[in-house]
């Protein structure tokens, strides 16, 4: 049996909806799927573990006493060799920036971040290049391999197994000077942005930050997160955390709805491979028009209100049912 390693990600104390899609894609004959949770709640977590075919999960205490994605990479490189696990996913996001590069700094392993399709056994990978103009094929080697997945990319299926809980301790870190003073979140919730189902991004034709009230508003009938073009970024009306596009996240959604957004390229870099996409838009010329799935040609201050309505009806009828 070979043993691969999924490195678990959390959001307020519950797995990430995005490593089912990962343990999906884990999956295989003649293979152990290993849960590395890492100063996480490893208990609170067998039951999900286990409906996605996890067999074990490893409860790491890394000593941290705050985020120190330092000691939390060397606890989890020492958890992978003393177990024998040679291959490990993450998700590419903001903690598995931190995390994924140093554990393949310890272990002396190649690294793709941002993969779309992992073959386990030929270690051949599929990663989008130059902002997704190309998609490059990537063959590993060494003895280990360390792959960060793109969110989304595979549809989460349930495979029930049974996961025996072990516990690995580690004192083996040698400080490094690496000392993390304060971690500040900027309130927006755009951290997940990459790991959204639904997304509702604005841009210039929202006109100043206030607006964008807007798609909050929108967002929370949805359950959707809210992006934003750079323009929108670079007039300071939202933080860089939400900006999508070639310099800011990749998203991957099940539904991007554009609102005042002309779809430039380096915009639509960021976005293209979502499963559907709408367009609100006062100009039917505009790029995105052509596009996208669906467009709604219009003022966006008189469509959204009336969106909103929508949605909130929408929502009271399914809870009444
Ligand atoms: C190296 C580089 C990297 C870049 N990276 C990114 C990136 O990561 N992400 C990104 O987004 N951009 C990026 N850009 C910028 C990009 O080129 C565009 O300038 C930007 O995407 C345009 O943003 P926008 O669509 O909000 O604005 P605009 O292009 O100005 O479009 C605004 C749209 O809103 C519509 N509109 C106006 N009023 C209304 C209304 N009332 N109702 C409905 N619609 C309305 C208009 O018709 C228009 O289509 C990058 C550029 C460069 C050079």
């Amino acid at each position: 049996m070979n043993s691969i390693g999924l490195l678990i990600e959390f959001n307020d104390g519950r797995v990430k909806e995005a490593n089912f899609g990962m343990a999906t894609a884990a999956r295989g004959e003649n293979r152990n799927l290993v849960a590395l949770v890492a100063d996480g709640p490893a208990e609170d977590a067998q039951a999900v573990l286990e409906a996605y075919g996890v067999a074990r999960i490893v409860n790491i205490r890394s000593g941290n006493r705050s985020w120190d994605p330092a000691r939390q990479a060397a606890a989890v490189a020492a958890a992978m060799q003393k177990l024998e696990i040679d291959s490990l996913i993450g998700l590419t996001s903001p903690s598995g920036r931190e995390l994924l590069p140093r554990i393949a700094a310890r272990l002396g392993a190649p690294l793709i971040m941002d993969c779309i399709d992992i073959d386990l056994e030929a270690h051949r990978v599929r990663t989008s290049q130059y902002s997704g103009k190309t998609i490059a094929t990537i063959a590993l080697t060494g003895s280990h391999f360390i792959y960060g997945m793109r969110a989304n990319v595979v549809p989460a299926l349930k495979e029930p197994a049974e996961a025996e809980i072990i516990d690995f301790s580690f004192d083996g870190y040698q400080d490094t000077g690496y000392e993390v003073i304060e971690t500040r979140t900027d309130g927006s919730g755009a951290h997940y942005l990459a790991e959204a189902d639904i997304i509702i991004s604005g841009g210039r034709g929202l006109k100043r930050a206030e607006n964008f009230k807007l798609l909050f508003d929108c967002a929370r009938h949805m359950n959707a997160s809210v992006g934003a073009s750079r323009v929108a970024v670079d007039n300071g009306w939202v933080p860089y955390a939400m900006q999508v596009g070639q310099t800011g996240v990749k998203v991957n959604p099940k539904v991007y709805m554009a609102v005042g957004i002309s779809g430039s390229v380096q915009h639509f870099a960021g976005m293209k491979t979502a499963r559907m996409i709408i367009a609100i838009n006062t100009d039917e010329n505009a790029a995105i028009m052509a596009n996208c799935d669906y467009f709604a040609v219009g003022d966006l201050f008189e469509i959204l209100p009336e969106l909103e309505k929508a949605l909130a009806a929408a929502k009271r009828s399914k809870e009444v049912a």
